[in-house]
């Protein structure tokens, strides 16, 4: 089967590496650290030996060339990586506060990553590629959603299929088409990965039963829930329930955790691992990216996540 593929914000993040409120005074940061939630989740699928490809833009400047680099290495086929030659690389600037609740500076809609299209080469990689991740923070760049729509009917037609994220925070507002868009690629999800309260949000009803019968009633063949610390759950269409305890953990910078679990889940199905053993390297693709500060930087190889997988707790 062909690559899978992700198309989306690829951006580099700074991290404040103090806690507290904001920004608004001078402080010692780090970065830049390759990032953006679709370009975390192909480095994770890349680095587990999956055949992936990322769709997306960066500037013609270094923090591009720390997310091309980095891809490469993972092993993702970039060549549907645009470098605008106009617009720099888009950045997010991140500082945790005590509670662990995060401040950012985005720079995303007057970057690259808002700014490509449909292209001959993307065409041409969408054309034989066999599963499609989309991530829900990509709908809200309107470039990206473009690509998206069709992407996903080329994809889904050929009999390829469809993985969503929909990595939409509680405090997001989407617009109504966008809405409208989201609920629409949801219902047609091979594979849903909510995290927290995305579920109901995702179901539009409340309660997690009662959102999961709605889901799968939607369309959607396949549910893991992302718990945090808390673990994952599996729901299968026929009732079926798979529960994935947590690694146990010290935790330095959660951001990416759902990426790369989503990652690794998604690779290791597609690489013919059964729905359990998927869970476990997700788990732990998940656990072993909060111990590192980054985005990214934990994403583990096999070996790497093998090694974890053997040497670290699960909770009971
Ligand atoms: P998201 O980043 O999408 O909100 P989660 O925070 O739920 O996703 O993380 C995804 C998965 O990564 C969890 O289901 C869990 O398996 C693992 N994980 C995340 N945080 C931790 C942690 N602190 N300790 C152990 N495992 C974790």
């Amino acid at each position: 089967l062909g690559p899978t593929v992700c198309v989306g914000e690829i951006l580099v993040e700074i991290v404040a590496t103090t806690v507290g409120d904001g920004f608004l005074e001078a402080q010692p940061l780090v970065g830049p650290f390759a990032s953006g939630a679709p370009a975390i989740f192909i480095s994770q699928c890349g680095r587990l030996g999956g055949k992936s490809a990322m769709v997306g833009a960066v500037g013609d400047d270094d923090f591009g060339r720390v997310n091309t680099d980095r891809l490469k290495r993972d092993g993702v086929d970039v060549s549907a990586i645009s470098i605008d030659p106009d617009y720099p690389t888009g950045s997010a600037f991140v500082r945790y506060r005590k509670d662990g609740s995060r401040d950012f500076v985005y720079n995303i809609a007057t970057s690259a990553a808002a700014r490509f299209g449909w292209s001959q080469t993307v065409g041409d990689l969408i054309d034989r590629s066999g599963h499609l991740h989309v991530m829900g923070s990509a709908l809200s760049v309107p470039s990206a959603r473009e690509v998206i729509d069709k992407a996903v009917d080329i994809v889904k037609a050929r009999g390829g299929t469809l993985s969503v994220d929909p990595n939409i925070r509680k405090e997001l507002k989407l617009d109504e088409d966008t809405e409208r868009r989201f609920s629409k690629l949801v219902a047609m999800a091979d594979l849903l990965l909510p995290s927290g309260e995305e579920l109901e949000r995702a179901a539009g009803v409340e309660g997690e039963a009662e959102a999961i019968r709605r889901l799968f009633e939607m369309g959607v063949k396949e549910i893991v829930l992302k718990r945090g610390a808390d673990g994952a759950t599996y729901f299968g269409r026929q009732g079926d329930r798979i529960e994935a305890p947590a690694f146990v953990v010290r935790e330095v910078d959660p951001t990416g955790a759902g990426d790369c679990f989503g990652g690794a889940y998604l690779t290791s199905r597609r690489l013919g691992m059964s729905q359990k053993q998927a869970l476990t390297y997700a788990s732990a693709a998940g656990a072993r990216n909060v111990t590192v500060l980054g985005p990214m930087e934990g994403a583990g190889t096999r070996q790497e996540l093998d090694a974890f997988i053997a040497s670290t707790e699960r909770r009971p």
